[in-house]
């Protein structure tokens, strides 16, 4: 694999707001850090509330335009089907940025998360004119069809984790649907955000159509969420949050609401499956994207007859990983996106320690500047350990033994998330019982990480509401009129 990119040089930034890139009200900036070296890679400006109410306005003038109105459902698509085309012949110059700001892996960004950011908008742009409402018979004199209309302006509020994938999650559908949008990225990674919205103009969106704040979450994020003319929220992050714009959505103007609220996520392993072969998708199912996903699986539970097994390959596996700059095509793993994130993940290595699961591999930071932290691997952990139960969103797996199904059906069911689950079993009545009873949004049979995006993804539980990708995806975005008209006898 050649790719050869390099770090990019990148100038300071500003928001786009009905079509113009301009500073923020308050003139104010902030750094966006590299998370591999700690050095700042420049300012960017910084959204608040008089920001978001600039682009929120923006965004309810273009809903009402002439030129948003007026545009075809098919037009709309073929402008998405041109900002896919746009992403795609910009992918290297968008991967680097991707990895300067998150840290990953440049083979990563270049060969996952760009290209299924493409896919993304294509699977939605073909969607745009084939939404459409049904006609129902009805009793009397009467003719019944619903229209399914744009639920209005959208604010967006995404994290760090897969920057430009979430913006595909999010605008995709929402354009799609005929909706104007107001963007919040994570302000850990603005940059592919402000990029990909420099396209969607290059190719044509109307001023206002989309608008891009960065921001922090508690001021901009929050104003966005509190908005009285926003008509939806979409959020991705944490449960934490997740309430939060819960209540700001019902203390406002009951605002639509989705949330995709990560997990603690089971991957089991039956001692019947290809053994090698599921300890190897075990080892990238929680540490691609150096475990910085929101599916992770996190929980591994291994039947005891496997465990020996599992644990040698993934030990193995963790130990041969390359870790260092995100640049060199031969890296594996990046930093962790922050210093904050950094805290949190060694928090919960010492937490792991002190609680007494046995530190299998890793364990401790590398010695170097940047946010690194070794593939950590913890085994004989138990259900009631803070390690368990709470998601850590970094390169720490927890794995656990068990007898029998009934035993991994309780305890892959025993968490107060619900957003993806792993079965691995040669047996198809085992397999289609577990799928049954875990509570799950997905459920992978003898594969882990499987992404289309013509499959709806969410959560069960405290992972969130509502689905993103696919045909129900849609739902998120349009509001179902009924239109009943009187027929002359
Ligand atoms: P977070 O605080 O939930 O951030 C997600 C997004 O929400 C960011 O854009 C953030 O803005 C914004 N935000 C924060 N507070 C807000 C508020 N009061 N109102 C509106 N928006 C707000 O997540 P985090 O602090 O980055 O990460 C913490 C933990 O969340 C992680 O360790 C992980 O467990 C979980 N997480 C889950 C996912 C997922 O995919 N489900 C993704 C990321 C994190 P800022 O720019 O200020 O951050
Ligand atoms: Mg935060």
């Amino acid at each position: 694999m050649t790719t050869a990119i390099a770090p990019p040089q990148v100038a300071d930034k500003k928001m786009l707001i009905d079509g113009k890139w301009i500073d923020s009200q308050s003139g104010k900036t902030f750094e966006s850090i590299n998370p591999a070296t700690g050095d700042t890679i420049c300012q960017i400006a910084e959204g608040d509330r008089a920001d978001i109410d600039l682009a929120v306005q923006a965004a309810r003038r273009a809903l009402e335009s002439k030129a948003w109105t007026r545009m075809s459902a098919a037009d709309r698509g073929r402008l998405i089907y041109k900002l896919a085309d746009a992403i795609e012949a910009n992918a290297k110059e968008l991967a680097a940025l991707e990895t300067l700001d998150n840290g990953k892996p440049i083979r990563d960004a270049l060969h996952v998360d760009i290209p299924t950011v493409v896919k993304c908008y294509r699977y939605f742009a073909g969607w745009a004119d084939k939404i459409h409402g049904k006609t129902i018979p009805v009793n009397g004199p009467f003719m019944a069809y619903t229209r399914h209309e744009p639920v209005g302006v959208v604010g967006q509020i995404i994290p760090w984790n897969y920057p430009a994938l979430m913006q595909a999650w999010k605008w995709g559908p929402a354009l799609a649907c005929g909706c104007t949008v107001v963007l919040k990225p994570a302000e850990q990674t603005s940059l592919t955000a402000l990029r990909i919205a420099e396209l969607a103009m290059d190719v044509g969106f109307p001023e206002g159509s989309i608008n891009v704040v960065p921001g922090f979450g508690p001021t901009a994020g929050a104003a966005l969420a509190a908005h009285p003319d926003v008509n939806k929220v979409a959020f991705t992050g944490s449960t934490k949050v997740g309430r939060e714009i819960m209540k700001t959505a019902s203390a406002s103007n009951l605002k639509r609401i989705t949330l995709e609220l990560g997990g603690k996520s089971p991957n089991i392993i039956f001692a019947d499956c290809d053994v090698e072969k599921a300890a190897k998708f075990a080892y990238h199912a929680l540490f691609f994207n150096m475990g910085q996903s929101c599916c992770a699986g996190s929980r591994l539970l291994v039947e005891d007859k496997a465990h020996e097994q599992v644990l040698d390959v993934i030990t193995k596996m963790a130990k041969k990983q390359r870790l260092g700059d995100p640049f060199d095509e031969t890296t594996t793993q990046g930093p962790q996106v922050s210093k904050e994130q950094f805290d949190r993940v060694l928090g919960y290595i010492d937490k792991g320690k002190s609680e007494g699961a046995k530190c299998a591999t890793g364990g401790n930071k590398l010695d170097r500047a940047g946010f690194f932290v070794e593939p950590t691997i913890f085994d004989d952990v138990n259900d009631d350990m803070t390690i368990a139960r709470e998601e850590i969103f970094g390169p720490v797996l927890c794995t656990m033994k068990f007898d029998d199904v009934d035993e991994a059906l309780r305890r892959g069911n025993c968490s107060e998330y619900g957003l993806a689950a792993g079965v691995w079993t040669r047996d198809i009545n085992k397999a289609n019982r577990m799928a049954a009873g875990l509570k799950a949004g997905t459920v992978w049979i003898n594969c882990y990480n499987v992404f289309d995006a013509a499959v709806p993804f969410g959560g069960f539980k405290l992972s969130g509401m509502g689905r993103e990708l696919g045909e129900y995806a849609l739902q998120n975005y349009t509001e179902v009129k009924s239109v009943v008209t009187a027929l002359a006898r």
